[in-house]
């Protein structure tokens, strides 16, 4: 079952996450053991019809193992629950898992992970104002200043690490989310003025969908 989104101001909102260890990815030897079962299986197998089937089974099996671990159900949870709430990104954090994971949509509008993400900034970089919102804060869009291009390097969940430059609302967007690992929320960008100003949306929309946020 899917976990729901956290709203603010729950505090869990601005945990720090911790970094995924080596030991939460699926290791070559695991699929090497694995592989091995199978393809014993598959020489034993006297149906051709069996062997078939095996045979497929061996060439998805590491993505299958990865899939199944446990930081594969959450890479999974991430993307559902996004798609479920119409967002385009989603951070661990948001559902109450304090890992350094979080999931957005590319150019192609499927969903990408990014594990243990560094995000860097060159210095110079222009910022751009962006109205920004959150699925932690239902109905509240605000104006955001960022850096309008970064890069992040991050591991996949085969465990590769990978570096994609990102620009306009796509770097807005990584960001966003990888602030969310630290425990930064976009309202943490504005002013106290805007702050207060959001705070007071946020009852109006307590009141009106009655959500039950304690504020
Ligand atoms: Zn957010």
């Amino acid at each position: 079952m899917l976990k729901p989104v956290l709203l603010y101001p729950n505090v869990l909102l601005t945990n720090k996450c911790h970094e995924v260890p080596e030991s939460a990815f699926v290791s070559e030897a695991a699929i090497e053991e694995a592989t091995k079962v199978l393809e014993e299986k598959i020489a034993l197998s006297s149906s051709e019809e069996d062997k078939k089937t095996l045979t497929a089974e061996k060439e998805n099996l590491a993505s299958k193992l990865r899939e199944e671990s446990e930081l594969g159900k959450l890479v999974r949870d991430l993307i559902d629950t996004a798609r479920i709430n119409n967002a385009h990104g989603l951070a661990a954090p948001q559902i109450g898992v304090f890992k350094r994971v979080f999931v957005t949509k590319t150019d192609d509008q499927a969903f990408k992970v990014f594990i243990n993400p560094v995000v860097t900034v060159e210095e110079g970089t222009p910022l751009s104002r962006n109205k920004e919102g959150c699925v932690s804060f239902p109905g509240v869009l605000q104006w955001v200043r960022r850096p309008e291009e970064c890069s992040v390097t991050a591991l996949g969940l085969d465990g590769l690490e990978f570096t994609v430059d990102f620009d306009e609302l796509d770097a807005i967007a990584v960001q966003h989310e990888n602030d969310h690992l630290d425990g930064i929320l976009f309202i943490d960008h504005v002013s106290k003025l805007e702050k207060r100003y959001v705070l007071k949306k946020l009852i109006k929309i307590k009141k009106r969908y009655n959500l039950g946020l304690a504020i």
